[in-house]
């Protein structure tokens, strides 16, 4: 299918879409994005597009990938009935993330090349059409063109410019809503199989009665995060998971250097870690940025970023290993030794500066060494869940990614955390999760409009 970038005059300055797959031979069809005529959203529009032989779309899960991948499926075939079947609450972690605040995307990598070594898992898949086809400049503008202010960090971190989760989650609570998707909660997909006809049959567990739903779907996105159950299904529609670990978290440490330090920020380190483990080809771990002193250990960016490369093989060995911190790293070890004399030189005779300016050479030696090579010894993983993501999952070689359709089956689509996809920390999930649904959801759409046509 090839795919074409375009912008249309909708109302909706600036909303990337794709040209549709068919407008090279039906040059006069065009595909117009008005709003579509209210539908009623109730439990049964599952049953109206079986009665009403309508296709039919349902979408494992009602976070971030799966909510945005619905609404753009319906944004392109409006006439196509889109069930998202989410067992808790949707959205329930873009509630949570960034302190409350959502970190939508990453505005400082312009450059797709650049962006996708910010994926531990998918740095290398991810170079090609994924980002090209809707990257952190069509969030922003979709976002921005649905009535969110968004303002970019100095950090490059994105945020709605309230500061509140709320406005991303009201945003598509309204899109769901103007679209007609028909967002199902408290039910769970307990288990999916194809049926000789080629279509999907679900079964769909309702939470409140012991009653099971049997579904056949079309189209199917599995958008369901990090759940077990997710993978379940993946696996049974034929496809392989890579072992999930965790990513992203904080390095648990004992050390009573640490423990006067707590709260306090280094805007800049290097750290470097050594893993306890026998493992070979443990590539350099090693980074650079703000780190922070915690109660427990140590987090911030520096430390979030090292976890999340080294989370395989930190998991492998245990969660232990030896922490090298260089507390500054922009000053080579003989400028500083040579920054520590001056120091002590300027001080000596000054009444109240006596200790320092006693201090002996080798002490201030010690005191360089400290500050360039400082070892901690690493015990275990943080468990506070500042921004935690799972590594693993379907493998990115069993996807399409200018589709997101499945290699193995086909009308099976994945988006989001259930691919073997992780981001470090700074927006960089969440994008994964916005451009793998926009992506699944418009192939479903021009699919469906084809279908719709008689053009399959
Ligand atoms: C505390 C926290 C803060 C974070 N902050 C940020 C941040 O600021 N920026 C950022 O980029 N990333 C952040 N992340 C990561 C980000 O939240 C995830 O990468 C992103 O939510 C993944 O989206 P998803 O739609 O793939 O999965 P999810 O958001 O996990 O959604 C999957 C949904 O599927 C449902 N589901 C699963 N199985 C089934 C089933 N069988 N039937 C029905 N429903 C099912 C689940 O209940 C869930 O609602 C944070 C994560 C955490 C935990």
């Amino acid at each position: 299918m090839a795919m074409r970038r375009c912008f249309v005059g909708s109302g909706q300055a600036n909303t990337s879409v794709f040209s549709l797959s068919f407008s090279s031979i039906l040059p006069t069809f065009h595909y117009k994005r008005t709003r579509p005529r209210e539908r009623r959203c109730t439990t049964h529009a599952i049953c109206h597009a079986t009665k009403s032989k309508e296709e039919l779309l349902v979408v494992v899960g009602g976070g971030a990938a799966g909510v945005y991948g619905a609404i753009h499926a319906k944004t392109v075939a409006p006439h196509l009935s889109v069930v998202v079947i989410e067992k808790g609450k949707p959205l329930s972690k873009v509630k949570v993330s960034g302190g409350g605040r959502c970190n939508v995307t990453n505005g400082h990598c312009v450059d797709n090349m650049i962006l996708a070594e910010n994926y531990p898992r998918g740095h290398k898949e991810l170079r090609g059409s994924f980002f090209n086809i809707h990257g952190p400049v069509d969030t922003m503008s979709w976002f921005a063109s649905h009535g969110v202010e968004l303002k970019v960090e100095d950090d490059g971190r994105v945020f709605p410019v309230s500061n509140s989760s709320s406005s991303i989650i009201d945003c598509l609570n309204s899109e769901v809503k103007q679209r007609g998707v028909s967002l199902q909660t408290r039910k769970t997909v307990a288990a999916i199989s194809i049926l000789s006809s080629g279509k999907f049959l679900l079964e769909i567990q309702q939470h409140t009665s012991v009653h099971v739903e049997r579904v056949e779907a079309d189209y199917l996105l599995i958008a369901s995060g990090s759940s077990r159950q997710g993978y379940t299904l993946a696996s049974q529609l034929g496809h392989s998971i890579v072992d999930p670990v965790p990513s992203l978290f904080t390095f648990k440490i004992e050390d009573l250097r640490l423990r006067e330090l707590s709260g306090v920020t280094f805007p800049k380190v290097k750290v470097r870690l050594k893993l306890d483990s026998v493992q070979r080809n443990i590539p350099k771990l090693t980074q650079v940025g703000p780190m922070l002193v915690t109660h427990w250990g140590l987090s911030g960016p520096a430390i979030l970023r090292l976890s999340a490369w080294g989370a395989r093989f930190l998991f492998s060995s245990s969660y232990k290993g030896q922490l090298f911190v260089d507390f500054i790293p922009d000053l080579h070890v003989e400028n500083l030794k040579s920054v520590l004399s001056h120091h002590k030189l300027q001080y000596a005779g000054l009444s109240g500066d006596v200790l320092w300016a006693s201090i002996s050479n080798s002490s201030l030696m010690s005191i360089g060494s400290v500050l360039k090579n400082c070892i901690f010894e690493v015990t275990g993983k943080g468990q506070f869940k500042d921004e935690f993501v799972t590594a693993g999952g379907v493998p990115l070689s069993e996807i399409s990614l200018n589709t997101m359709e499945s290699k193995v089956c086909t009308r099976l689509f994945f988006a989001g955390e259930i691919l073997n996809v992780d981001g470090v920390t700074g927006g960089f999930n969440f994008q994964n999760a916005w451009s793998g649904g926009f992506i699944a959801g418009t192939t479903i759409g021009r699919l469906a409009l084809g279908s719709c046509l008689g053009l399959k």
